[in-house]
C-alpha cells in the first residue's frame, strides 16, 4: 500500500508539468502554489521547502518569508489542491487528509473500549496508540470488544500502519511536527492536529500530539460497513 499526502500529490503533478521544460518551456505551466505561469526557464522558478517541486519566484521569496515566523501556507490552499482547481486529483492508494468524509459516525451510536472509560463510535474495531521516544516509535493496539478483525481485514490495518511510519513524514517526531503544521488540520490545541483517510474497508482517523514525552499518534479504525450501515 502506498498512502499520499499532499506532499505526494503535488510531486506527481509536478512530474507531468516539469516535461514542459525539456528546452525551456515555450508555454510555461502555471505555479502549483499560486497559479501564476512559472517562469519559462526552470532554474530561475523556485524550489519549494516543503515539496520537491518548482514554484514561482514569488512563492519562492513568500515561502522563505513565512518560514521565518512560523506562518506556513497550508497545503491544501495551494492552488493545484484548493477547490479553486476545476480539475480533481487523482492518487492510487488511501490520501491523508483534512476533510473528513465520514464525520456521521461521531454523532451515532457509541461504545466503550476494555480499560477505557472514555467513548468510541460503534463502528471502532481497533485503534493504535504510538509514542517516538527520541530514537523510535512504539504502538500499542487496543481492540474493541466486539468484532475481531478477519485475517483480510488485519492485513488492510497492518498494511495502512506500516506504509505510514514510511512515509518520512512519519520518521520521527520532528518530522511529524513539521508535516502537521503545513499538512494537517489544526485544533484548539496548538499541539493536536488531525488528518483523515480511507481504504478498501475502513475509515482512518489520524490524531496527532506534537508534545515530546506524551503519546504523539492515534490511528482509529473504523469498519466501513457498521458505519455506513447506522447512518
Ligand atoms: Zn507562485
Amino acid at each position: 500500500m502506498k498512502i499520499n499526502t499532499y506532499r505526494t500529490i503535488l510531486e506527481q503533478m509536478w512530474q507531468k508539468d516539469k516535461k514542459c521544460f525539456a528546452s525551456d518551456a515555450e508555454f510555461p505551466p502555471h505555479c502549483l502554489r499560486c497559479g501564476k505561469p512559472l517562469n519559462k526557464r526552470l532554474v530561475v522558478n523556485a524550489l519549494s521547502r516543503y515539496a520537491d517541486v518548482h514554484i514561482c519566484e514569488d512563492c519562492g521569496m513568500d515561502e522563505a518569508l513565512r518560514d521565518a515566523c512560523g506562518q506556513v501556507l497550508p497545503m491544501w490552499e495551494w492552488y493545484a489542491l484548493s477547490y479553486k482547481r476545476d480539475m480533481p486529483f487523482h492518487c492510487d492508494g488511501p490520501a491523508l487528509t483534512t476533510d473528513c468524509s465520514f464525520n456521521h459516525i461521531y454523532t451515532g451510536s457509541k461504545k466503550l473500549f476494555p480499560f477505557n472509560h472514555l467513548e468510541h463510535p460503534v463502528s471502532e474495531m481497533v485503534y493504535s496508540r504510538s509514542d517516538y521516544d527520541g530514537h523510535k516509535w512504539w504502538t500499542t493496539w487496543h481492540h474493541s470488544d466486539g468484532e475481531r478483525p478477519t485475517t483480510e481485514l488485519a492485513t488492510e490495518i497492518d498494511q495502512f500502519t506500516e506504509a505510514l511510519f514510511q512515509l518520512p513524514e512519519f520518521k520521527t517526531l520532528d518530522t511529524m511536527r513539521c508535516f502537521c503544521r503545513a499538512s494537517a488540520q489544526p485544533t484548539s490545541e496548538s499541539t493536536e492536529f488531525n488528518l483523515y483517510a480511507a481504504t478498501e474497508h475502513f475509515y482512518i482517523w489520524l490524531r496527532m500530539i506534537t508534545r515530546p514525552r506524551d503519546y504523539n499518534l492515534y490511528c482509529h479504525f473504523y469498519l466501513k460497513e457498521t458505519a455506513d450501515g447506522s447512518k
